[in-house]
């Protein structure tokens, strides 16, 4: 193993907790667990962790904050949920303020039960997830060399939680390029992406069985709308984005037009769609500092 997973460093939030399960995280600090004797360092700094351990539901104002330490934190990286509060929401679960668990934010590595979890579940929990730290680091080291083998070929209904999964991690790039945590794609639910495959077509690209990309598309007439292109952030700035649009459009032979959107600040998407002859047609306001801008192009 690399040394970081020798001395993984972690960071710890209390995104709402009762105080039960950081008492029991603080106890692993303490003489009788002490992990630091494992080389694990807790830190104060996201830029410097490695693992980010997170108690309780996720509320309004613990959101915006679990969302800034996971973007600050270098990759590769791991979210460990301590607790069922941090796992679903827990008891608090219906409560009018809370919005979930860790994951209806941020991707969730290791889920460690209990409520509150023991200190020696929590160790468990870190040992898991530096496993986890190791596979994306190797992937990260991969990727590159990998991008030859990816399959591009049409989603299934059963591939929504791994989308989702993907949309939520690839989301965080996005929500920092344009600055914001609330962009509909990582709003989405599982609900709702799944209700998509009801009526979208959706693409996937895959690397050793997993999904690395994905992009969705819908046709109305002789228009094919194009939307949802998110490629996993080891694998961005490889032409994947590219072979996803290029596939989704050959997914619908009849169009003889394509329309897609993207935003402005995102001069990255915009790059992309204009390499594949998309022009600019449209924008429409999202917000002050946001504007959507939609594309399209006739079919050649
Ligand atoms: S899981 Fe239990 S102990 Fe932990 S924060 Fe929730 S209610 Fe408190």
């Amino acid at each position: 193993m690399s040394g970081f997973t020798k001395s993984p460093w972690i960071i710890h939030y209390d995104a709402s907790s009762c105080n039960g399960c950081d008492i029991e995280v603080l106890a692993c600090l303490t003489p009788l667990f002490d992990v630091e004797r494992l080389g694990v360092i807790n830190t104060g700094n996201p830029k410097h962790a490695d693992i980010f351990l997170v108690t309780g539901a996720v509320n309004e104002q613990s959101k915006d904050v679990i969302r800034n330490i996971y973007n600050q934190m270098p990759e590769p990286k791991v979210v460990v949920a301590i607790g069922v509060c941090a796992g679903s929401g827990g008891v608090f679960r219906e409560c009018y303020n809370i919005s979930g668990g860790v994951d209806s934010v941020i991707p969730v590595d290791v889920y460690v039960p209990g409520c509150a979890a023991r200190p020696e579940a929590s160790v468990d929990g870190v040992v898991k997830s530096l496993g986890g730290l190791e596979q994306k680091r190797k992937e990260m080291a991969a990727a590159p060399k990998n991008v030859d083998q990816t399959l591009y070929l049409r989603a299934e209904k059963t591939d929504a939680p791994e989308i989702l999964g993907l949309q939520k991690t690839a989301g965080q790039c996005e929500a920092e390029i344009y600055n914001n945590d609330n962009l509909p794609a990582l709003q989405q639910t599982l609900e709702e992406l799944q209700s998509d495959f009801d009526r979208l077509t959706f693409i996937k690209a895959v690397i050793n069985g997993k999904i690395i990309g994905s992009v969705r598309g819908h046709a109305t007439g002789d228009t094919a709308y194009v939307s949802g292109v998110i490629v996993h952030p080891y694998y961005q700035h490889h032409e994947i984005g590219r072979r996803l649009v290029e596939e989704i459009e050959k997914a619908f032979p009849s169009a003889k037009r394509f329309e897609s959107f993207t935003g402005r600040p995102n001069e990255r998407g915009l790059r992309l769609l204009g390499k594949l002859g998309y022009k600019e047609f449209k924008t429409d306001p999202f917000t002050p500092a946001i504007t959507w801008v939609h594309l399209q192009k006739e079919r050649k």
